[in-house]
């Protein structure tokens, strides 16, 4: 009898029919890892389908800023799917897109000028690149000038363009091999952003710049934080050079600030750390809190010119969901909310919170490292993490946490309290135990 109910309740939990035909993110067909059913959410708090509650320690891959259901932005979504849900944006515009953008130019970089709205954020860094590339054939006439620099330890996407600029080792290079474009690589920035900086650090990546600006169009980086290429943070004075350099050899600099935005590390965009605009930045994840895919390429006045000057006479982007009015209307929602909150003062004491709660995890055997930067916390393992059995541990205490490669880390809803805070970090140190 026991072992019935065991095995039903299992089924409800792990569905047969998801396992056995439903693909979820870089899963093997033949020995899928186990995925939870999920029937709601609220707040920080997943529901599973055996009843279960987990706290959220990852905001859903940087997006639920908010929490889960929240009654403002459901609002939005109702309001908005009441006017229309979607229109095409060619040769048609409408307020949502209009409103977003005169709030994202508010608070983007004061140079940025030009928004171009696109549907994730692999595709506004595809958007990203070929502006930067339509960019620079225009204004140095020369058609080899089109290649990219990068660091490793990136990660900007999984479509085409965007897998060629991620890290080369621990990005898709194995698996696609040639079909991939061919980038030039520094390696990762190494010093973090409270520690000294040493201007070896920029050292290789000015002498790659140097040596190939002739075949370049645009250096990428994610700005001080390089999530699902290592979670690692580097230092502000390195994205002040990559501007230098960037300026000196004619480059265009794009930051990818899908992950970073929003506060996540502190500051509404990551590039405040720096005070260094870049010439092209892309948003997305955070961007409508999680409710739909929406994201946006934003650029500055001299380069959405230079690229209307060019061959081409226009940018050539254009995808059916562009600028879709119910994500924007709760994009617009969502910054309001930001807009109302005191902001440093949440995500500062997120900081410290996560900080004097993740410093016992230092003296665990097998682990390398902690560190926090805004309200991302991060454990560096020795060794790779055994993802089914350390996740299924997680889901026993309550908590919902997924480890990549070596690295354990937290990036929770701002909403969370105090207390699930602190439960969801001591109960991570204890799995990792
Ligand atoms: N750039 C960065 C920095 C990211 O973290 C991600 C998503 N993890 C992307 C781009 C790609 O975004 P999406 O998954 O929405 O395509």
């Amino acid at each position: 009898m026991e072992k019935t109910i065991e095995n039903s309740s299992r089924d409800i939990l792990h569905d047969p029919f998801d396992r056995e035909h439903l693909w979820h993110p870089y899963t093997s067909t033949i020995n899928p890892l186990p995925t939870y059913k999920v029937t709601g959410a609220d707040g920080v708090r997943i529901r599973l389908a055996d009843g279960r509650e987990l706290i959220d320690g990852m905001s859903s891959w940087w997006c639920m800023i908010h929490g889960y259901n929240n009654p403002r932005l459901n609002r939005a979504a109702i309001d908005q799917i009441g006017k229309m849900s979607h229109v095409m944006f060619g040769g048609l515009t409408h307020e949502p897109a209009i409103e977003l953008g005169k709030m994202l130019l508010e608070v983007a970089p004061p140079s940025m000028h030009n928004i171009f709205y696109a549907d994730s954020g692999s595709v506004a860094v595809e958007v990203a690149m070929k502006m930067a590339v339509q960019a620079s054939i225009s204004r140095s006439g020369d058609h080899a000038k089109t290649n990219f620099v990068t660091i490793r330890s990136g990660y900007h996407g999984d479509t085409w363009n965007a897998m060629s600029v991620c890290d080369p080792v621990t990005g898709m290079h194995g698996a696609f091999g040639p079909a991939l474009p061919i980038r030039y690589f520094a390696p990762a920035p190494t010093i973090k952003p409270w520690e000294e900086w040493d201007s070896a650090d920029f050292e290789p990546l000015e002498a790659i710049i140097e040596a190939h600006h002739h075949e370049l169009a645009a250096l990428i980086l994610e700005p001080m934080v390089q999530g699902a290429g290592g979670m690692r943070f580097y230092h502000p004075q390195y994205l002040r050079e990559a501007r230098r350099v960037c300026d000196k050899y004619g480059i265009y600099l794009i930051f990818d600030e899908i992950a970073t935005g929003y506060w996540r590390t502190g500051r509404m965009f990551a590039w405040e750390h720096a005070g260094v605009e870049p010439d092209i930045m892309c948003i997305g994840k955070g961007l409508t809190a999680g409710y739909l895919t929406l994201s946006a390429v934003l650029t500055t006045a001299e380069v959405a010119d230079t690229i209307s000057r060019g061959e081409a006479g226009v940018m050539m982007h254009g995808p059916t969901f562009m600028a879709n009015p119910l994500a924007c209307a709760i994009a617009i929602e969502s910054l309001r909310m930001l807009r109302e909150q005191d902001m440093p003062a949440i995500v500062g004491h997120l900081e410290s919170e996560i900080k004097r709660l993740i410093a016992p995890a230092a003296s665990v055997p097998g682990v390398r490292e902690v560190r926090t930067l805004g309200s991302i916390g991060v454990i560096e393992m020795e060794e790779p993490v055994n993802l089914a059995e350390f996740q299924r541990k997680c889901v026993d205490r309550g908590i919902w946490v997924r480890p990549f490669g070596r690295n354990v880390y937290f990036m929770p809803p701002y909403i969370i309290s105090d207390e699930d805070l602190q439960y969801l970090i001591e109960q991570t140190i204890e799995c990792i135990r």
